[in-house]
């Protein structure tokens, strides 16, 4: 096999993250990792991997067009893995600005000085080339019906500040492909859960608060439907995807795991209720600390992704089911506190999610 550099924008980030270890670990490829270190970016999550010399660290904004040319000279990238975004919807509600400019602007910078470096690029590195741009299935809205899926066809309707940046920058690589002729590839994933997660996100946060005793906030009834998939077989997709690909296109990334978010909820429960026990004094069930919240402002109902396209034409499926990827979640955050209590720098206390 032939060794690619492959330039990982949000490298610190928890889906970034997965990739470089993967890399790292599992393949002989090059990673270079270019992350501004947001509150969401840590360096703790390529701990295991960080003296290897196939990987690197580039603390750069992705809106610095300067910065970006800089790294992309120093380092000649066969592929770009771009994840550098605000991701998180309740923060794209309270402040929608970063969004707009990291996820939109700074999309625009990365295709700007990719396609300069391409079009300077000769014979088959510049044949080979490819940007590969990591989407969300927020995207594609809402679906109401309980068995529609969302295909690669699916119009955009995107609902948040944050789908709707995800979307433009969506729109924005399409063209740079159309138009200039960037070899470019999208995917759209739904919900990922694993190890290394920020505790906003709903998984961790229910297992932290469970934990020390504080109460479990469900959005309105709880009824919200994902598609959930476990973060390393995201990670194992985006590098199948970024390798195989054809340019051009996008793929739909899915764990055909459709659950309710309560449904979540209480498996994680339970889960803790069996490796954990008894931890907090007057509470028999993890269960008992569910609280109903108001429900988030445009809280889209069901996600449920066609994963038929990539299956099909590059052979990925996910090798994990909820069950046995939610197991795994639990059990790391209970063996690596010390990680947790890092990544919590004292700004952030869980209070998004709905107020208590
Ligand atoms: P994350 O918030 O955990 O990580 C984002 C990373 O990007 C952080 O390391 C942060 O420091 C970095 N970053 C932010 N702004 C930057 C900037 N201006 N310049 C450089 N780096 C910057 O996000 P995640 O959950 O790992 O998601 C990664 C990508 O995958 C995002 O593009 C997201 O839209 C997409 N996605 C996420 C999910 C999910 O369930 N988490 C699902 C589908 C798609």
């Amino acid at each position: 096999m032939n060794p690619k550099k492959i330039l990982i924008t949000g490298g610190a980030g928890f889906i970034g993250s997965a990739v470089i270890r993967h890399i790292i670990n599992d393949t002989e490829h090059v990673a270079i990792n270019v992350d501004k270190l947001t509150y969401a970016g840590n360096l703790e999550s390529l701990k295991p991997i960080e003296n290897n010399d196939r990987y690197s660290f580039e603390k750069v904004d992705i809106c610095d067009t300067t910065e970006i040319k800089r790294v992309f000279s120093a380092h000649n990238p066969d592929i770009v893995l771009h994840l550098a975004a605000e991701s998180h919807v309740d923060r794209s509600i309270d402040g929608p600005g970063e969004f707009i400019q990291t996820n939109i602007v700074g999309t625009y910078v990365l295709l700007e000085q990719a396609k300069d470096y391409w079009l300077n690029l000769k014979g088959s590195k510049k044949d080979n080339f490819k940007f590969h741009h990591v989407s969300t299935d927020e995207v594609y809205g809402d679906l109401e019906g309980t068995d529609d899926l969302f295909t690669e066809q699916t119009s955009y309707a995107p609902s948040s500040p944050y789908s709707a940046a995800k979307a433009s920058s969506d729109h924005l690589v399409r063209a740079w492909h159309r138009t200039f002729g960037l070899p470019t590839l999208i995917t759209n994933c739904s919900n990922n859960y694993g190890p290394y997660q920020f505790p906003e996100k709903l998984i961790p946060l229910i297992i932290l608060n469970a934990l020390e005793g504080k109460g479990l906030p469900i959005y309105g009834n709880g009824k919200q439907i994902r598609d959930w998939l476990y973060v390393d077989d995201h990670a194992i997709a985006l590098l199948h995807v970024a390798l195989n690909g054809k340019a051009g296109e996008n793929y739909n990334i899915g764990g055909h795991n459709e659950i309710q978010n309560i449904e979540v909820v209480k498996t994680v429960c339970e889960i803790l209720d069996e490796l954990s026990p008894n931890s907090v004094a007057g509470v028999n069930k993890y269960e008992e600390l569910i609280k109903h919240v108001a429900d988030r402002a445009g809280h889209d109902k069901r996600y449920a992704i066609d994963a038929s396209k990539i299956d099909n034409e590059l052979s990925w499926t996910p090798n994990e089911t909820f069950e046995t990827g939610v197991r795994k979640t639990v059990q790391w955050y209970l063996d690596n506190k010390v990680w947790c209590n890092h990544v919590q720098d004292g700004s952030y206390q869980r209070e998004r999610l709905g107020n208590l």
